[in-house]
């Protein structure tokens, strides 16, 4: 008699595809989803002076390259080389665009820590508005891995968690590719990112499934070529300084 392989062949495929789906396809802020594993990172070093060519975004003096979403003056407040998020007045974005770029940005969550989950030192630093790279306070504080500090919210946890103590300063280096879209607006390549959290990579070539959100993951939907960075109003006191760009189109 001829024996068939059709039903172990499907559930050997059946088996594996559960496996791929196990791996790959987490649900949105799944709890499950192991969070990074903690490191410590080195000590945090004095400010370095932008590259040469990189356009300085906050220099510690004032939020001329910035506004709010309605296009009128950031209400955050400027003192002692630091912009602090000024609670409920509303997230800031660059008055210029951008597109592919590498962007550094220092950020401190406030301290004494306050809260739990992502009520500690929430903000966010968006590129093109759009595409969330988490600041959160994960030094000792648990959250759903989508979530976590440095994260692409929604959508990858860091490779690692990388976070000092808050009430010090941490750096983000992102090196980011803006999505390609045919004139149609079909896709023709995601958003990338590398992410460095205090110096230590976190994400490398991360292909977003398209604009980071809460509770779900939108798809692409055709945008310019150039839209603003942002920064997150959270509710939360967190403090920025030394954000700088350089231009990779
Ligand atoms: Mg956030």
């Amino acid at each position: 008699m001829k024996r068939s392989y059709a039903l172990p062949l499907f559930v050997a495929v059946a088996f594996l595809s559960q496996a791929a789906l196990a791996r790959d396809q987490w649900q949105i802020h799944d709890p499950n989803r192991p969070m990074a594993p903690v490191i410590t990172p080195g000590p945090a070093g004095p400010p370095v002076p932008p590259p040469s060519d990189a356009l300085v975004l906050f220099d510690g003096r004032d939020l001329s390259q910035w506004s709010d979403a309605k296009g009128l003056p950031a209400k955050w407040k400027v003192e002692n080389g630091y912009v602090e998020v000024a609670p409920n007045t509303g997230s800031i974005r660059t008055v210029k665009g951008f597109g592919d770029c590498q962007l550094h940005v220092e950020w401190m969550a406030p301290s004494p820590a306050k809260g739990e989950g992502q009520d500690r030192g929430n903000s966010g630093v968006f590129l093109m508005d759009l595409y969330e790279v988490q600041v959160l306070d994960c030094y000792n504080n648990k959250t759903y891995a989508d979530g976590q500090t440095a994260a692409i919210y929604g959508q990858y946890p860091p490779l690692v968690n990388a976070c000092r103590p808050p009430g010090e300063w941490q750096t983000y280096d992102i090196v980011f590719h803006r999505p390609r879209f045919d004139k149609d607006g079909k896709v023709l390549a995601p958003a990338r990112m590398t992410v460095f959290h205090n110096g230590v990579l976190v994400h490398e070539g991360a292909r977003l499934t398209g604009p980071t959100a809460h509770k779900a993951r939108p798809p692409y939907k055709m945008h310019a070529d150039k839209l603003p960075v942002s920064l997150q109003d959270h509710g939360h006191p967190v403090r920025f300084r030394d954000i700088w760009i350089r231009n990779l189109e």
